[in-house]
């Protein structure tokens, strides 16, 4: 007897992920990361701000740093910054635009000297997205909205247990993204615990 084909149910989203490449992200591959340590527990994901020059939106400047091709001469204030070696897994333009740099599998060079939930070195077992903004200043609509999406998918792909900013994986040395983070905005749009997000993260 032949089996009838049952009606399609819904089509379940296209999986998110090629490996540690997140499918819908526009790619520029960064040369400055490296392994994670042998089971390393990706469970945090932390959330950073960056414009360069700082305030300055829309250019190419946080991209040329994170691909080690900033020309140092080109402002000022890079000076300050001269020769310096980072990178995230993920950038979010104030528009939106979800860029990848490092493989979500290998370690980027966003953290620094930090520790959280009792882990120090964040950057072997934690996930770098910095949003296009100004320490302690808003972000925008489109930003939350990219975030959100963001965090759901690394959320199906790593045990995301906690969610965290730079200023509190390395408090005293680093501020971003400030007061003008909503992390309320950021747990409603996720419908996460409120248990996965930094404790002091109150009203703005
Ligand atoms: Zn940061």
């Amino acid at each position: 007897m032949a089996t009838a084909k049952a009606p399609r149910e819904a089509r379940p989203a296209p999986a998110a992920w090629d490996g540690g490449w997140h499918r819908r992200a526009r790619v520029q591959a960064s040369p400055h990361f490296g392994p994670r340590p042998d089971h390393a527990q990706i469970d945090l994901i932390v959330i950073h701000s960056i414009s360069l020059p700082p305030g300055v939106y829309g250019g190419q400047a946080v991209h040329d740093l994170f691909m080690n091709r900033l020309d140092w001469d080109a402002h000022p204030y890079f000076q300050s910054i001269r020769g310096l070696q980072v990178s995230a897994h993920f950038f979010i333009t104030r528009r939106g635009a979800l860029w990848q740099f490092v493989d979500c599998d290998q370690r980027a060079w966003h953290a620094g000297r930090s520790a959280y939930r009792g882990r120090s070195e964040c950057n072997d077992d934690s996930v770098g997205i910095e949003l296009e903004g100004l320490e302690g200043q808003r972000f925008t609509a489109s930003q939350y909205r990219t975030l959100a999406r963001l965090c759901a998918d690394l959320g199906q792909r790593y045990p995301i247990a906690h969610v965290a900013g730079h200023e509190h994986i390395a408090p005293g040395r680093k501020g971003d993204p400030g007061a003008g983070f909503d992390w309320q905005r950021l747990q409603g749009l996720l419908g996460w615990p409120a248990k996965r997000f930094p404790q002091h993260a109150g009203s703005h």
